[in-house]
This record gives C-alpha cells, structure tokens and sequence, in this order.
C-alpha cells in the first residue's frame, strides 16, 4: 500500500500476551511492516498479517545488534515508503523503551506517527508478584528509575538521596547492580529491613521472585541466579506479596499444556492458557483442507431465498462459506431473510466477524442440542441449508429431517493432519506435556493417529476436553479423559482444567 504511511509505537506489555491493548492489537492485525523487540510476547506475532514484513530489531545481525540508529532509519523508510508499521516495543514505549528517540527521529523526518501506550513492567511485574505500588496508608507515591546507570560511578546522574525518600521505588534493568543500588538506598537512609521483591519474566509462566529487605536481598537474588529481564521494587509494598500473591499460585501456573487446534484457531486458546500462566504448547494436529464445493454451493446460493434455516457447527465453516460468497462478488446482503442458527459461542463470534448475528444457539453446545432446539422452530417442508465439515455427525440431519425439515449439506472441508505432525508429536512429548487438550472430535483424532494409534503418551498427561462428544471420541481411542467444560466452550474446558489441576494439589 502506499498514501497514507504511519508508524505506531505500540506497547506489547510486560510479556502475557493478554496484556497487549485492544487498539495496540488492532494495530498489529493490519501492519504491512512489523518491527520488535526481542523483549515481546512470541505469540503476539500470531495476530501479524501472513504477508506481513516481520523485523526483530532484537536480533543479531550478522556481527551486532542493530543499533537505536538503525531501528529508527527502518522506520522511517517504510514510514516514507508509505506503509502502516507498527513498532512493536516491550511493555510501554516511553518508559525507558528509547520510543522518545524513535519518536523524535520519525517527527524529524516528517512521518506521521502515533503511540499507543503499552502496560509497563514496572507496574505490571509487580502486580503479579501480588504487589500494589501503592497502597492507602502504606505508599502514597512511587519511581520508576534504571538501574542501568551504575550507581556507584559518580557521574550516574541519578539523584538516589531523593530516591530513597520515596514510598516505591522500582528499579528496571538492575539486575547486575543490584549490590550498587542496593548500597547507594541505604548510605541516602533506606533503613535495611525494608521490604524488597525482585521479579523475573514478570507475567509470564517463567515468572520467579525472590521476597527479602534491603540488608538481605543480594545474597538472595545471587542464591536464586534471578537474571534480567527483573524489576525490583522497594518499600513496605514488596512485603504484601505474601497476602496477595495470586498469578504463581494459580494451579496452571508453569504447566505445559498441549494445544492441539489448527494453526489459525491455536492462538485464543494459547492467549487464556498463557494468561493463566500456563505455557501453551502449540501442536496443531489438524489443518482445514477446503474442499472444492463449489457446485453445490452455487446450487444452494442460487436458490437461498427458498431456505428458512442456515445451520454452522464450526467457525471453519463461517469463515469458508463466508469465502465462498467473497469469491462469487457477495457478501452477507445475498442471504436475505435466512434464519441463522449456530452450535456455540465460538461459531457465533465467527458470524459477528461477518456482522451477523446469529437467530439460534443452543444452551448446549452440541449437535443434540441444536437439533432439540431448532426442532419445535421448523415447519412441515422448511428447508435448512447445512455447511461444514465432511464426516460431521448424522445425529443433526437426522433429528432435523424427523422435525419436517428438509436438508442440504455443503461439505466445505475436511480435516487433514497437520504438518509433520508425527514427528513433532514424538518431540513434543519427550520435552515434557503436563496436560492435553482437544477442542473437537477430530483433534483427537489427529493426536492419536500422529502418535501410531497408541494414546499412552496422552494418557501420561493430563486430558481435557470441550464437550462430552469430544470425550466420548477421547475415550473411544483409549484416552482417559480428567476434565470436561461445564460449559462446552474454549474457557469452560480451560476452567475445567485448572479445576482438575487444584483438586490434584489439594
Ligand atoms: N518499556 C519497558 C521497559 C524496557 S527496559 C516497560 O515499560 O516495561 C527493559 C527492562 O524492563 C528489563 O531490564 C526489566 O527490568 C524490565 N522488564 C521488561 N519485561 C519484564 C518482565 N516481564 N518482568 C520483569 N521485568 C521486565
């Protein structure tokens, strides 16, 4: 594209994905160039444009680093060039991220830019160490400094006498003068039992900490071998975290946990296992092979009017029918008065992308339950339109066709295994999964048949799956299911997990 070139400097926050702001996000998804840091939440990279140009400015190139210079240089020259970059930086851009320099560079070669702020780590480490910087009658007031300056150097420039006068301190990038920091708080006064916690990888499921005072905490942090990236933070908040400790004790916190899903449908299912600490291990045991319907969709499309129901079981299926209509010059207008029905939240969501909303969703999300509810609204002769997978279940055109209806299935896909999937299920399992989890009947599938048919490396894990019929298949194939979804959507089956996990520590 060319015209109207802008660079954003987006925040990524502190390193859970979660974390990244709803405009930030909208960013990255219609970026033509990406360039980040090597402090960002991998999976963040997920939501960029496949065609996207994708630049870690973190990385070694050749002999160095790229300098701030040359980060600044690239971003004025696809900003010139004309394209929508996002400069993809941790936590906030302003907060010792160098965005002010990137900044002043883009102003001075007349690009337009914006900022979308970003969560800082220095607030948000230690939020999920349980550590509010400020607390009503404990701390009204907190810094922020760099512990990058060596304190012991007289010319750091930093005021650490005023420093030590404040209720927080939190201190980035002061890893490897913590002695230093710590010696110039408690010449300035800091008496040496206030409270310290120094966090590492804050947010993410690597997240450490070590809680101390001043007198004790560099033997502590040497002890432990905390390494950047680690704030530290300073004050009687730091001793809070005892009471309020919360993202290291939730029971998926540190666990592996499978994700079986196609490459495209992973990435919301590794943003809530992430969110809730866990490491999201991304197999995708499937992949949506689009089958070639198009005789039989233009033979539907033809005669849309004369259908009263449009039935999806799968947001795949929204989004390939939706295809279909793009590649034919139409768009959701050529459906006309059709009633549209849905099997789950995740399917209807897929229609709100196309702005629609959907007329019928079952409180349960399976076939049974859509076909027992769409029952008592069909008439004699009324014809329901049906696109999905092949191999769906028999059980909705059944019970569909016992209520009168007529129906049409479009088989739009089938799924295929994934990429290499055996043998990356073989190395997959010897780094170590604590958990497994199937979003469909044929994940399941998938796993088992990628793994020779024999589920017994499954059955050393634990197993969660979305719905019962998805257990069922589980069980079928020999796999011991330990957690179904009350609710059979993605975060029932992720709650039901965290479930299973908190009874086994209890
Ligand atoms: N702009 C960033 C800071 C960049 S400087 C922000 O607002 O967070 C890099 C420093 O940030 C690291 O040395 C470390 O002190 C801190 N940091 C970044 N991510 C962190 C994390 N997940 N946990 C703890 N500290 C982190």
């Amino acid at each position: 594209m060319s015209g109207a070139g802008k660079v954003s400097l987006v925040g990524a926050g502190p390193g859970d994905p979660g974390l990244i702001t709803a405009k930030g996000l909208a960013l990255l998804q219609v970026a033509d160039v990406v360039v980040h840091d090597r402090l960002i939440a991998e999976q963040l990279l997920t939501h960029v444009r496949p065609d996207a140009l994708v630049i870690n400015a973190g990385k070694r190139r050749g002999d160095h680093l790229m300098s701030q210079e040359e980060i600044s240089a690239l971003l004025v020259e696809h900003g010139t060039a004309g394209k929508r970059v996002v400069r993809l930086k941790g936590g906030d851009p302003f907060v010792f991220g160098r965005g002010g320099e990137e900044a002043l560079a883009l102003a001075a070669a007349s690009v337009p830019f914006e900022v979308v702020p970003g969560v800082t780590s220095a607030i948000a480490a230690a939020a999920y160490a349980g550590i509010p910087v400020t607390q009503r009658k404990v701390a009204a007031n907190f810094a922020v400094v760099t512990g990058s300056e060596d304190p012991s150097r007289a010319a750091s420039g930093v005021d650490w006498d005023a420093l030590a006068r404040v209720d927080t301190l939190v201190v980035l990038m002061g890893v490897e003068t913590l002695p230093s920091v710590v010696g110039a708080l408690t010449t300035a006064g800091k008496p040496p039992d206030t409270p310290v916690c120094v966090v590492e990888w804050g947010s993410t499921p690597q997240q450490r900490s070590v809680s101390a005072d001043l007198a004790t905490v560099v033997e502590r942090v040497a002890d432990a071998g905390l390494r950047p990236p680690a704030v530290t933070i300073v004050g009687q908040v730091a001793a809070m975290r005892d009471e309020l400790r919360w993202f290291d004790t939730s029971p998926l916190f540190g666990k592996r946990v499978l994700v079986t899903r196609t490459r495209q449908q992973a990435s919301a299912l590794s943003a809530l296992l992430a969110s809730r600490g866990a490491v999201p291990v991304e197999l995708p045991v499937i992949a949506v092979e689009p089958l070639d319907s198009a005789a039989t969709l233009d033979r539907a499309l033809a005669e849309i009017s004369a259908y009263q129901w449009l039935v999806f079981t799968s947001a795949n299926g929204v989004g390939l029918f939706f295809d279909g209509l793009t590649a034919r010059g139409l768009d959701a207008r050529a459906l006309g008065g059709v009633r549209l029905a849905v099997i789950g939240p995740g399917t209807a969501r897929a229609l709100q992308e196309h702005g629609i909303k959907d007329d019928f969703m079952p409180e349960s999300y399976v076939a049974e339950a859509l076909a027992s509810g769409l029952a008592p609204l069909l008439s004699a002769g009324d014809r329901v339109l049906l696109p999905r997978a092949e191999g769906g279940r028999s059980v909705l055109i059944e019970e569909l066709q016992k209520a009168g209806a007529s129906v049409d299935e479009v088989l739009l896909y089938r799924a295929r295994p994934g990429e290499d999937v055996a043998e990356r299920a073989k190395d997959v399992f010897a780094e170590g999964v604590d958990a497994v989890t199937f979003a469909s009947s044929s994940t399941v599938r998938g796993l088992v048949d990628a793994l020779g048919g024999d589920p017994a490396a499954v059955n050393g894990c634990a197993v969660a799956c979305i719905g019962p019929v998805t257990a069922e298949t589980a069980r079928g194939l020999g796999v011991r299911v330990d957690a179904v979804g009350e609710e059979y959507t993605i975060p029932g089956m992720v709650d039901a997990l965290e479930g299973w996990f908190a009874r086994q520590a209890s």
